[in-house]
């Protein structure tokens, strides 16, 4: 998509802080970080939210969160949260799939 932030990360047009990279995803600290650790796990595939998954990234999805887990264990993190926010009223403002790794502080529960 040429017009998704993330896709032009992808693509190295637009640079970021990388941590890692694999044929199927990329992963990048937050411009805005909301924790010490707070990591973007984001597919090279163009996937706007959630909701567009199909049966073959099943797969895809799953090898997000095992990223996320071998970066928490990286970044020293025994306890963190992920998370993908889906749609505005989740707080998505990036319509290109992301795993949120957040860690290093204290979590509250209920989110806000
Ligand atoms: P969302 O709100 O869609 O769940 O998460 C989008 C995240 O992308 C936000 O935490 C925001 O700070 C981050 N973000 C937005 N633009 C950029 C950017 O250009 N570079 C990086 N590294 N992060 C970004
Ligand atoms: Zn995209």
């Amino acid at each position: 998509m040429s017009d998704c932030l993330f896709c032009k990360i992808v693509e190295g047009a637009i640079p970021a802080k990388m941590v890692f990279d694999d044929e199927h995803c990329i992963a990048f600290r937050d411009i805005n970080p909301q924790a010490p650790t707070h990591v973007l796990i984001v597919p090279r595939k163009h996937i706007a939210t959630l909701n567009d998954l199909g049966d073959a990234d099943e797969a895809l999805v799953g090898h997000l969160h095992l990223v996320a887990s071998r970066l928490a264990k990286a970044e020293g993190l025994t306890g963190y949260r992920t998370l993908f926010n889906t749609n505005r009223e989740a707080g998505q403002t990036v319509f290109h799939i992301h795993l949120h790794l957040l860690g290093g502080r204290a979590f509250a529960w209920p989110p806000g």
